[in-house]
This record gives structure tokens, sequence and C-alpha cells, in this order.
């Protein structure tokens, strides 16, 4: 009988996982299944440049059916799991509940924004974690521009021309570089948004930026966005937001009507449903081989699973996508040898380079010790991503957005309707109404007519 082998996850982790097991598998002896909620990969280095108008939505992402060959894939959501009978709750699109069987399962669910309970921020902040979210913040910005150019005020336009980021991450870091850079590109068709100028707050409450990346390479991004007029507040926390404010422990409240949170990820709750063992920190407890602890044929990577990290000892890998894919093909050899009675290879990755795009053609990278600053690491960056993202025609795209960008500037037309349509009964004439209860000609007068 076939193998079974279920995938729970398509992003970094689980494409690359179901590509490398496409390969080690005979077709005819295994069944693959890539269970996950979209039809794509998100590539998320790319998501600020998604939010930032200089590249295409739909240039960011990797569409599953594309890449796979021959393993099968089903949009549901995982709902839990149970490891002694071997399967995986499932709702399926049509919303029914279904329990599908497994033999080997390689769980890769990523992981969702850490919301700390801070007064206002879940119902005012906004996250950075997702496209939809990516393109709300795009649109918030012009939609604030517009907005403040119609504002009268000076000092309301200003709640709306000042833009707060909260994480001093990858994705915050980035973030607010691109989004700065989007803003300062489509200022000048607003002349008196451009006159008052636009402010950009990052905060972070550890003392530095980018704690994945060496320090001066970290005081060099720091000087460059300090430069672009990015206010820096290191060992500042977040203690309120409100829809027009955010209050700082510092006691500063800032008046703003843009709150973006990134400061830090953790497992989505479904890891808590799986039955299995976890860390202190919620992730999923695996060996070096990414084996479950305890269990034999359930396997688990990326941002949900605590790989101990072959660079420090006794820590669990950091979040990255250059680890998740990475272990996405060594779990694929190591359930491809399970079978094959081989010996299991374990994780031995460490990180050989680090990109933080700022906008504006400058970066900061280091790569196999060698640091780059400014336009040089701005290319290598770019390059990497080009090498890195699968399928020519994908990577084509991206050097066209890029370029068209470059020559010609970028957008500045708000688009929050798109997938959103009016009904159809919003176009519907209102019913004509006879008689007195419509208000108009008495019956009787209308009949002489
Ligand atoms: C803005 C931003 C920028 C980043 N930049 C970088 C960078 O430059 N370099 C880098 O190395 N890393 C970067 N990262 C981190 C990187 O995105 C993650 O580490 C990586 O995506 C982890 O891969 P994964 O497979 O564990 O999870 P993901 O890629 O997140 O995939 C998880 C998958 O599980 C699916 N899923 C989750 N829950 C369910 C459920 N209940 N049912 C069904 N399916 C489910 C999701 O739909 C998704 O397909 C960035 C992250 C962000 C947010």
């Amino acid at each position: 009988m076939a193998l079974n082998v279920v995938i729970a996850g398509g992003g970094f982790g689980g494409l690359h996982a179901a590509r490398r097991l496409e390969r080690r598998l005979p077709r005819h002896s295994a069944r693959i299944t890539l269970v996950t909620q979209e039809n794509f990969m998100l590539y998320t280095p790319l998501l600020p440049g998604a939010a930032s108008g200089a590249l295409e939505p739909r240039h960011v992402v990797v569409p599953l059916r594309e890449e796979l060959d021959w393993a099968e894939i089903r949009l549901a959501r995982i709902n839990g799991a149970d490891p002694k009978a071997k399967t995986l709750a499932l709702t399926t699109l049509d919303g029914r509940e279904v329990d599908m069987d497994y033999d080997q399962l390689v769980v890769s669910l990523g992981s969702v924004s850490r919301v700390l309970p801070i007064p206002g921020l879940a119902e005012h902040g906004v996250g950075f974690k997702t496209l939809p979210e990516a393109i709300a913040l795009r649109n918030r910005a012009v939609l604030h521009l517009e907005t403040a150019e119609a504002i009268d005020d000076r000092e309301q336009r200003r709640e709306y021309l000042t833009f707060v980021y909260v994480g001093a991450g990858y994705a915050g870091l980035e973030g607010i570089a691109e989004l700065q850079d989007y803003v300062t590109d489509v200022i000048d068709r607003y002349p008196r948004c451009r006159l008052d100028g636009t402010r950009w707050i990052l905060v972070e409450a550890m003392d530095r930026v980018m704690p994945e990346i060496p320090a001066s390479l970290a005081q060099f991004a720091t000087r460059e966005l300090r430069g672009r007029g990015i206010e820096i507040r290191t060992g500042t926390r977040l203690d309120e937001v409100t829809e027009r404010s955010a209050r700082l422990s510092t006691g500063e409240t800032i008046a703003t009507r843009t709150v973006c949170w990134t400061a830090g990820v953790k497992p989505p709750a479904v890891v808590r449903e799986l039955g299995l063992p976890l860390t202190d920190g919620g992730r999923i407890d695996v060996d070096a081989t990414m084996r479950v602890k305890g269990q034999q044929c359930v396997w688990a990577i990326g941002d949900a699973a605590a790989v101990p990290d072959p660079a420090r000892k006794g820590q669990p890998c950091p979040p990255t996508a250059q680890h998740a894919l990475r272990q996405g093909r060594v779990v694929a050899d190591n359930v491809a040898r399970t079978l094959a009675g081989g010996r299991l290879r374990k994780f031995r990755y460490r990180t050989l380079g680090v990109f933080v795009d700022m906008g504006q053609h400058k970066a900061v990278a280091t790569m196999l010790g060698v640091r780059l600053r400014g336009f040089p690491a701005w290319f290598a960056a770019r390059t990497y991503h080009l090498v890195m993202m699968p399928g020519l025609a994908r990577r084509w795209r991206l050097m066209f957005d890029w370029t068209v960008g470059l020559l010609f500037g970028r957008a500045s037309a708000e688009l929050g309707g798109l997938g959103h349509p009016q009904g159809l009964d919003a176009q519907l004439d209102p019913p004509v109404q006879t008689g007195e209860a419509s208000g108009g000609l008495p019956a009787a007068a209308e009949s002489t007519r």
C-alpha cells in the first residue's frame, strides 16, 4: 500500500518539504498531501516591497500548484490532530469536518503576531505579517494623505501624517523604511501634506534595533534611518493605543492614526491542539533530526518548531525563512530515510547571511562574513531574492516591477475596495410603492390620470 505522507502548512517549510519529497519518494509507492489554508506561499522577505507599492502583490506569492508536480494539495483549516490515531482534524472549504489519515506527518504551521495585552492595541493596531495586512497598510497611508489634504486644521492633519511602528526586527525596520520611502515618492502630489511633512517613529523595547545582525550593521541601519528623519526610540515600550494616539513608556503621547505592531511572533493556537509536546516558548519540541520528541511518525519544522540551533547551543533556531526552507529539505530526506531504513540527518545549517532592505536603494547585509552597506548591500539583497524566488517567470516579474518603479515612481491609487465589491443589492432601485403608504398620490387621483 502507498505510504501516506501529510504536510501541514504550505509556507516556506511545507513547500520545500513537499518539493524534496516529490524527488525522494517513488511516485507509485507514496502519496504526498499538502494541507494548507491558502493555495500560495507568501514570500515574506518581499512583503515590505508589496506594502510600499514597489511590487505587485501577486508577484510576492508562489502558487503551490505551479511549484508541485504530483503532490496533492488540499485547502482546509487544520483544527487539531490525534497522534495515536494518526489523524489530522480539518474543516474543508465547503465547511465539512474531516479526519485525514497519515502514516508520516510533517507540521510546518508557521507563526502569528505576538500581540501583548496593551490597552487598545488589538482594536487599533495593524499587524504586518500577511499580504492583506501589507496592502491595508499601503492603502491606509494613501487614504491618510487624501484625508489630511482635505483638513484645514494643522494639528488634526498631523495625526494622519504620523506613523508609529512598534518592534525593530526585520518586519518593523524594513516595513517602516519602505513605507516612508513610498510616501516620500508620492507626497509631491499632495501640496498641503508636502508642506507639513510626515513623521515616522520606530519604537523598540530592547536597547538596539535588529538583534539578528551584527551591532555595527545595526548601528549603520540606525544612522541611515535617522538621517532620513525616522525617529528611533530604543529602550521604549508602547503602553497604550487609542484611535488617535500612541502612549509610550517614556510618558510621551504621540498623536497618530497608525500604529503598526511588529514586535515578535508566536506559534498559532492550533499548535496546542495537535497533542504534541511543546517547549516553554510554545513551539513544538523536536530533536536535531526534527522528529517530535516521543513520536515516531510526526516531524515539525519552521517557526512553529523549536529545532535546536547548531549555531547557538541550547537555543532554538530563529524564526526565519532561511531556516524553515532548509529544515523542509532535511526533514523530507529524513522521512524518506525512515522508509528506506537509512540514518537520519541532523539539521546543521548556520546562517550564511542577512539582508535588511531599507528602501531608497540602500540596505545592510552580511554574507559569509562579508559586511556590506548602502547600494552594494541593496543590490546583493535584490540578487539574493531573485535567486531564491522559485520560478523563472516570477523572477522576471520582480525585475520588471523594480525597474518600472525605478524609472517611473509608484502609483498613488487607493484600492482598498479590491476584492470587496458592493453586492448587487446596493444597485437595486428602491421599490416603487403605491397608495397612501407611499406618501404619493392617492389611488383615486392616480386612476384618473
Ligand atoms: C514582514 C516579514 C519579513 C520577513 N523577512 C524575512 C527575511 O528577510 N528573511 C528571513 O529569513 N525571514 C523573514 N521573515 C520570517 C519568515 O517569513 C518566516 O520565518 C517563515 O515564513 C517561516 O516559515 P514556516 O514554514 O514556518 O511558516 P510560514 O511560511 O508562515 O507558513 C505557514 C503555513 O501554515 C499555514 N497555516 C497556518 N495555520 C494553519 C491552519 N490552522 N490550517 C491550515 N494551514 C495553516 C499558513 O497558511 C502557511 O501556509 C519575515 C517575516 C515577516 C512577517
